[in-house]
């Protein structure tokens, strides 16, 4: 039997319509290093007609890539929705990424216009002679004459184009199962991979963004947008803030701790979110300026696991409420969101806030064992944690045909390589990544737990855990610190640390090795980039302290 339901399409043009009239009053606003430039959920509904009418004069017609090479900005946000609601396909390039890499994701996805922010153009244009597909090139909030163009390339003024355009577009209905934009890996563990979102995957997401289970900000939110809009499908903020009406604050270029502290003085934001290792700097910042920050009454933080230490530091010292998130850019990526279960309290309560959190209804999990058993959810057992769902990817973009990395699915699952445990009221918390997991004399040490624990100690500022070779146990865990401002690095502070962490850990699992570096490596996304690590340490540019 069928149902009665009309089968209207859950397409980005749908979204763009609802926004800009019903929820119109909602601004976007960038800063510019002394205030905002403010847009209108109004105008952003015209801009998008001006944009897609302009990018179907050159040829953008539908499932055509176009690219983005911008920081968090209003005309970023435009090209966020205009594009797929065109029907075309936004690709918003990884700015930080290795040239090699950057020009790889960009031939690979097979960009046709690429539109630049006026500041990254001499970035930009390192990179343009060997973008082989790409055809027109965008230049906003910038000077589009200082880019030479090679042959077979044109160049536009972003504002001089959509200037000379109609304000409305005929928004064409479209399947919903087709692309609407497209992400790659940002390639901490290997290549980048191309994940291709649709148009349903990426509206049931946002309706999942905006639960209240999950990020649940509401129209009377500003959020702040700190996650770059090339990573991960932006967690989904966009498209989540356009449904919800909730106001959204861009930081632009001014991404450092202080400017970000500044524009959060002016701007109070209510809602934020960023990967731990942008918080550890305004947690720093904050430490040298005291501020008050209680205007944001949550922060969303994912990316990497969430240093217990940072939590009570944001919720303590300034009222701050983080709640830890996980995903991929493979999950949309919405995976477990870290909400207690209303009846706990004290310390039980912040033992549920550690962990990666519940999955929505929509999201299934499945850990499974070396041997390809599932194991089951009691807390402890181990696994490979597998999922799948409307918003999991199936596969990785594959233009030639063939398939990318097959032996990432399972059965019709997504094997995420991460590695943990869920409880039987469905709690997940990741031991570590299967690659930087330490595997000591057929046991495992978490990096992870000895990162978090060692990041407790009031003298550390960062610390980032790997496995080097030992000859006796395989593998061993060497701690590289980077200390705060007045402690000395040396044998003493190591056996200070090793000692610290002595009641949290078993005997054997305790570090010998230890290194003082300046700064943990980071990935272009701002992880720790424990592949550059392993590297300094095999090509033996760490001094290392071997406690006895
Ligand atoms: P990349 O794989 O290139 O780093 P992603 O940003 O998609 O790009 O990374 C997803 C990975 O980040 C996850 O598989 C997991 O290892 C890690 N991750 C994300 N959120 C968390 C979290 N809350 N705790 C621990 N690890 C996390």
């Amino acid at each position: 039997m069928l149902s009665t339901m009309q089968d209207e399409p859950l397409s980005l043009a749908t979204l763009l319509r609802y926004a800009s009239t019903f929820r119109g009053d909602s601004v976007v606003s960038t800063w510019t290093g002394t205030g905002v430039r403010t847009m209108t959920f109004r105008e952003l509904g015209t801009e998008s007609a001006r944009l897609a009418n302009a990018l179907r004069g050159l040829g953008i017609g539908v499932g055509d890539r176009v690219a983005t090479f911008m920081w968090n900005n209003n005309e970023h946000m435009v090209a966020y929705i205009a594009v797929p609601a065109m029907g075309a396909v936004l690709h918003a390039l990884n700015i930080r990424l290795f040239p090699e890499q950057l020009v790889y994701v960009a031939n690979h996805a097979e960009d046709q216009v690429v539109i630049v922010d006026g500041t990254l153009l001499p970035m930009f244009a390192q990179y343009l002679p060997n973008l082989k597909t790409v055809r027109h090139v965008i230049v906003a909030n910038g000077d589009a004459a200082a880019l030479e163009a090679p042959e077979g390339v044109q160049v536009h003024s972003y504002t001089e184009l959509l200037a000379a355009q109609p304000d409305t577009y005929d928004f064409p209905v479209i399947d919903e199962r087709s692309a609407a934009a497209m992400c790659y890996t940002s390639g901490t563990t290997g290549d980048p991979k191309g994940v291709v979102y649709s148009h349903r995957s990426n509206w049931l997401h946002a309706m999942q963004v905006i639960s209240p289970n999950s990020m649940g900000f509401t129209d009377f939110d500003k959020v702040l947008a700190i996650v770059p809009l090339f990573h991960a499908n932006a967690w989904g903020l966009p498209y989540a803030a356009l449904m919800s009406g909730a106001n959204v604050l861009m930081p632009d270029r001014f991404l450092q701790p202080g400017p970000l502290l500044e524009m959060m003085a002016v701007e109070k934001p209510t809602f934020a979110a960023a990967v731990p290792t942008i918080w550890g700097g305004v947690l720093a910042g904050l430490a040298a300026q005291p501020q008050d920050i209680s205007h944001l009454r949550t922060v969303v933080v994912g990316g990497s696991a969430v240093p217990p230490a940072m939590m009570h530091a944001f919720q303590e010292k300034y009222g701050v409420r983080i709640l830890h998130a996980w995903g991929m850019t493979e999950t949309s990526p919405l995976g477990s969101v870290s909400h207690p279960p209303v009846d706990v309290s004290g310390d039980e309560e912040w033992a549920y806030r550690y962990t990666q959190g519940r999955f929505p209804a929509t999201v299934q999990a499945r850990l499974v064992a070396d041997d390809g058993t599932v194991v089951p959810n009691d807390g402890e057992s181990l696994g490979e944690l597998q999922v799948r769902g409307p918003w999991i990817t199936g596969s990785y973009y594959a233009p030639d045909g063939g398939s990318v990395d097959p032996e990432k699915f399972d059965d019709g699952w997504l094997r995420t390589g991460d590695v943990g445990k869920i409880t039987p009221n469905g709690y997940l918390t990741l031991v570590d990544r299967s690659k930087d997991v330490i595997k000591s004399g057929g046991e495992w040490i978490s990096s992870v737990d000895l990162e978090n624990a060692v990041m407790g100690h009031p003298a550390v500022a960062e610390a980032a855990v790997i496995g080097v070779p030992d000859e006796k146990w395989d593998e061993r865990p060497l701690v590289a610190i980077v200390l705060k401002e007045g402690a000395e690095p040396g044998a003493d502070q190591a056996g200070e640390l090793r000692e610290f962490l002595a009641d949290k850990f078993a005997k054997w699992q305790l570090p010998e090795r230890w290194t003082f570096i300046a700064e943990v490596p980071k990935t272009s996304v701002g992880k720790f980039d424990k592949k550059r690590l392993r590297a300094q340490f095999a090509d033996g540019d760490l001094e290392v302290t071997t406690l006895g």
